[in-house]
C-alpha cells in the first residue's frame, strides 16, 4: 500500500473536488478503475469527475457514470479544466504523462495533489501519493485494495463492484492470464458484494457486430503474416482496410491475442496504419519482454507481455523495422519438416 495513506486519508477526511484521470484509449481497466473509484469518492461526499483523453469502447457502456465523463477530445476546454479546478487528481492506469496527450502538461502544472494508482512498469515520478505494484492484475485490482485501506470495504456496491470487475475481467483477459492469489481474493470479494460475474463476460465478450467477425476474418486471412523460425507473427492493416471496412477506434480490439493460440507463437504483433500515426500492440508469452521492444523500437511500452507503442512512419517502414527487431529479441528455433 502507499507509504504516506495515513496523509491522504487526513485529506479525503473532508470534501474534495477530486478529477480522475485515465489513459488515451481507456480500456476495460482504465474505465472500470476510474469509474469505480469515482463512484466510491462520489459516495463518501466528494465532489467528482472523471477525464478520458480520448473516446471509449462502447462495449463499457453498462458501467456507472460512462455517460458523465468528460473525453478531451471532444471538450478539451471542459477538460482541462476540471484538472486545473481539482485539489485532488487521480491518475489511474498509466505510469507517465506523456500517456494522457496534451493533458499531461495540464497535470504536470496544477496546483492539485496527485495520487498515482497504476500497475505499469517504470512509473514516473510525478504524483504526491503512490500505489503502483506491477504484479497487480490490474489497476482495477489496485483501487479494490486502496478502498479497502480507505476502510470502505462494506460501501462497495453493485454498480462500483460492477466497475471494478470489469477492470479485473478485461486485464487479465477473464482469468487466463496476469492472475496472482490476490486477483481471485478480489474477484471473490467482490462477488460477494453482489456482482454478477456472468452478466458483465455476457455483456463484454459477446456484443460483436456483423462487421467485428468479418473484420477478424479479413485479418486473419488475408492479414496475417508468421515468422516460424522466431515463433513471432502480426496482423497488420493498412489505410484501405479502415475505409473498406469501416473500421472505428475499438473495431479491432483483441485481434492479436488470435495470434498467440497457435501453439508454436510467443510473441503476437498487431499494427495499424491510422490517419497520422502507425500503432502497435504486442503480446508476448513467458520470458519475451514487449515491453523492451516497444520501448526500444516504438517510443512505447506497458507490460512485459502486453505493450503497445506509436510511430509517425509509414506502415511499411514500421513493418520493416519489426522484422528486424525481431531477432534481436527473440531467439532462432530450429523448424522441423
Ligand atoms: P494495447 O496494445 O492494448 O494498446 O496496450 C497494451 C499495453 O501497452 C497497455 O498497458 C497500454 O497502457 C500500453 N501502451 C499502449 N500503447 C502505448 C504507448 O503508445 N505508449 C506506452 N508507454 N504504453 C502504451
Ligand atoms: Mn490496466
Amino acid at each position: 500500500m502507499m507509504d504516506n495513506i495515513e496523509e491522504l486519508k487526513s485529506l479525503l477526511s473532508s470534501p474534495q473536488n477530486i478529477t480522475i484521470i485515465a489513459h488515451r484509449n481507456p480500456d476495460g481497466d482504465a474505465l472500470g478503475s476510474a469509474l469505480g473509484l469515482s463512484a466510491y469518492l462520489k459516495q463518501q461526499g466528494h465532489l467528482l469527475k472523471v477525464v478520458m483523453p480520448s473516446e471509449h469502447p462502447k462495449v463499457f457502456n453498462y458501467m456507472v457514470g460512462i455517460d458523465d465523463m468528460i473525453i478531451f477530445d471532444l471538450k478539451h476546454d471542459e477538460a482541462r479544466e476540471a484538472l486545473r479546478s481539482a485539489s485532488l487528481i487521480f491518475c489511474l492506469d498509466f505510469n507517465g504523462l506523456d500517456r494522457v496527450d496534451k493533458l499531461g502538461p495540464v497535470i504536470a502544472d496544477s496546483e492539485a495533489k496527485k495520487v498515482l494508482i497504476d500497475h505499469h512498469l517504470d512509473p514516473e515520478p510525478f504524483a504526491d501519493f503512490v500505489l503502483s505494484d506491477t504484479s497487480a492484475s490490474s489497476t482495477a485490482e489496485l483501487v479494490y485494495e486502496f478502498i479497502v485501506a480507505l476502510g470502505g470495504a462494506q460501501d462497495i456496491n453493485i454498480p462500483i463492484g460492477e466497475a471494478l470487475f470489469t477492470g479485473l475481467i478485461t486485464d487479465t483477459g477473464s482469468f487466463k492470464y496476469n492472475t496472482r492469489s490476490q486477483t481471485y481474493r478480489v474477484a471473490a470479494a467482490l462477488k460477494d458484494r453482489g456482482v454478477d460475474d456472468y452478466y458483465l463476460n455476457d455483456k463484454i465478450f459477446n456484443s460483436m457486430k456483423e462487421k467485428h467477425l468479418r473484420i477478424l476474418g479479413h485479418c486473419l486471412a488475408n492479414r496475417m503474416k508468421i515468422i516460424p523460425e522466431y515463433g513471432a507473427a502480426y496482423i497488420y492493416l493498412n489505410r484501405k482496410d479502415y475505409i473498406d471496412f469501416d473500421i472505428q477506434r475499438g473495431d479491432t480490439e483483441g485481434i492479436v491475442n488470435y495470434l498467440l493460440k497457435m501453439d508454436n507463437i510467443e510473441m503476437a504483433g498487431f499494427i495499424s496504419e491510422q490517419p497520422t500515426i502507425v500503432k502497435l500492440s504486442l503480446r508476448s508469452k513467458g520470458d519475451i519482454s514487449v515491453q523492451e521492444i516497444c520501448r526500444t523500437h516504438f517510443n512505447g511500452g506497458g507490460h512485459k507481455n502486453a505493450s503497445g507503442g506509436g510511430v509517425y512512419k509509414p506502415l511499411g517502414w514500421v513493418l520493416k523495422k519489426l522484422e528486424e527487431v525481431i531477432p534481436e529479441h527473440l531467439t532462432k528455433r530450429e523448424i522441423i519438416g
